[in-house]
């Protein structure tokens, strides 16, 4: 088992191996924190920690590092425009981001690191790139000069050659030498937060916000980095060439890359005004777990679809695998072990993981584990299922979802650890939009999920777990269901 990933620098899906040892090290553009990520951002991140999780559960170490972008011209404006400091302003939207992270079952990076604590390290990198030769001073401005690195475009296959000095594509730029040359430090602005600095006091720009922070946590060369194909360019060929040009040395070995999350033929994003935020659809009753499987679903590299429709099925999909885990865990099977069975289940686990290998395949994955999910299915109802095989396919379950990471279902515990269950009784009243079908979406559980949760807490209070059974109770109230226990047995009814 060897894993290959689809490498944009070299356009081809190579087979990945750390540079050394056993330690994967990771950099990831992180949010920029001047609002809420919306799912479209997520679906970066998801496919960054499916990444993470699998490198885990291929027996690497990690170190990933991701940053925050909390000083740019929008978490400027914004800033300013509610009265508060950069710093106060953008540290709410870290803590959501990280709750919202934490509701998606999103594993925490080994560092999160903001861009203004930084600037000291940013302001060296300049005065590096200045001593080669690579920056020039302009108007209080420091600008990298592309025609010095000729490797530029190697990463997009962007051919910039032709767009020379003197054609002015945008009017506030004519300090620049060259039209391709980029911002390494801004001028600053009065009345704007300002960092000093040798050539004038300003502000980093964004493209060395990230060479600065990836090198120094990571190293000069590292493995992996990542982010939305949005980032392919500039941000990321700007990345290789102020890096590489500072230290003669190749930046990242890889380069992962994530297609968009698309609405009806457009990219999800802010100022296309066509986004949820994961708090969106929370409120109209979705569960983070169905948003993450959902945005797992189709490999990194493929466009995603959006659609409330789809995030019905996603939840429907987890109900299937749920169920199934419960009948595993709580029907009677024919005594004995049939070696076919056992078989079968290490068929699909070798199928999920040659999946995953192969450019990390999700979608692939996915099937193989409910092709399971059929056989296993059909061999209960039919009273062929043996007892010996229950825990070769649990056991394929839990290793699946160490990737997956939906069936645990945390969702209810997670949302009212962050006071986010109240809404939902307002909004199960509210019919979903594109649903069409009026039905208020999964935070109301279905009958049967409900049966199954019932006889979850019948089990636990036979078995004296009275704690189990009065999480049971909570997590069912929480979703609109109140329990009657009467000597006839327990019955139930929604609110
Ligand atoms: P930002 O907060 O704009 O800096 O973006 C954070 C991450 O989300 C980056 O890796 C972007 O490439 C990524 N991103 C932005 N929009 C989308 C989208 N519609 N689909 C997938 N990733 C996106
Ligand atoms: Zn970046």
């Amino acid at each position: 088992m060897s894993l290959s990933l689809r490498n944009t620098l070299s356009g081809l899906v190579e087979e990945f191996k750390p540079q050394s040892g056993n330690e994967v090290r990771i950099y990831t553009c992180g949010p920029t924190v001047y609002d809420y990520s919306h799912i479209g951002n997520f679906r970066t991140f998801v496919f960054q920690d499916v990444l993470r999780r699998y490198l885990e559960y291929s027996g690497y170490r990690l170190c990933q590092v991701m940053n925050l972008t909390d000083v740019d011209d929008k978490t400027i404006r914004n800033a300013e425009a509610a009265g508060e400091s950069l710093r106060d302003y953008t540290q709410k939207f870290i803590d959501a981001f990280i709750v919202d992270r934490e509701l998606l079952n999103l594993e925490p990076p080994e560092k999160m690191v903001r861009a203004t604590d930084h600037v000291t390290d940013m302001v060296k990198l300049v005065e590096a790139l200045e001593q080669k030769g690579f920056a020039y001073r302009s108007e209080g401005s420091v600008y990298f000069r592309v025609a010095a690195f000729p490797e530029y475009g190697k990463l997009s296959k962007i051919n910039l050659g032709g767009n020379r000095a003197g054609a002015r594509v945008d009017a506030d730029e004519y300090e620049k030498g060259d039209v391709r040359d980029f911002v390494l430090w801004k001028k600053a602005k009065p009345g704007e937060p300002q960092w000093e600095a040798p050539f004038g006091a300003g502000r980093p720009g964004w493209h060395l916000e990230c060479s600065t922070m990836a090198m120094k946590y990571l190293g000069e060369t590292f493995d992996i980095h990542s982010g939305g194909s949005d980032l392919i360019f500039p941000h990321h060929e700007n990345e290789i060439a102020q890096s590489e040009a500072a230290t003669g040395k190749p930046f990242a070995r890889f380069w992962l890359h994530a297609e968009h999350l698309m609405v009806n033929g457009e990219k999800m994003s802010k100022s296309a005004g066509n986004f949820y935020t994961l708090r969106d659809l929370i409120a109209q009753g979705h569960r983070p777990s169905a948003i993450r499987y959902l945005l797992a679903s189709t490999p990194f590299h493929k466009p995603l679809n959006f659609t409330l429709d789809g995030v019905h099925q996603a939840q429907r999909s987890i109900e299937r695998l749920g169920n199934f885990r419960f009948r595993l865990t709580m029907e009677q099977f024919a005594a004995g072990a049939d070696e076919s069975f056992v078989e079968r289940a290490a068929r699909a686990r070798q199928e999920f993981e040659a999946a995953l290998d192969n450019n990390l395949n999700t979608a692939e994955a996915l099937a193989a584990i409910f092709n399971l999910v059929a056989d296993g299915n059909s061999a209960m109802d039919q009273g062929e299922f043996p007892d010996g095989a229950r825990q070769a396919f649990l056991d394929v379950l839990s290793r699946w979802d160490r990737i997956f990471a939906v069936l645990e279902d945390r969702d209810y515990e997670r949302l009212r650890r962050h006071g986010l269950v109240s809404t939902r009784a307002g909004a199960a009243a509210e019919p979903s939009a594109a649903s069409g079908d009026g039905r208020a979406p999964s935070m109301l559980l279905s009958d049967e999920a409900v049966e199954q949760r019932l006889a979850l807490r019948n089990s636990a209070r036979q078995s004296g777990k009275y704690a189990e059974s009065d999480r049971i109770r909570e997590e069912l109230l929480d979703a609109g269901v109140i329990l009657e226990d009467t000597k006839a047995g327990t019955r139930w009814r929604r609110k």
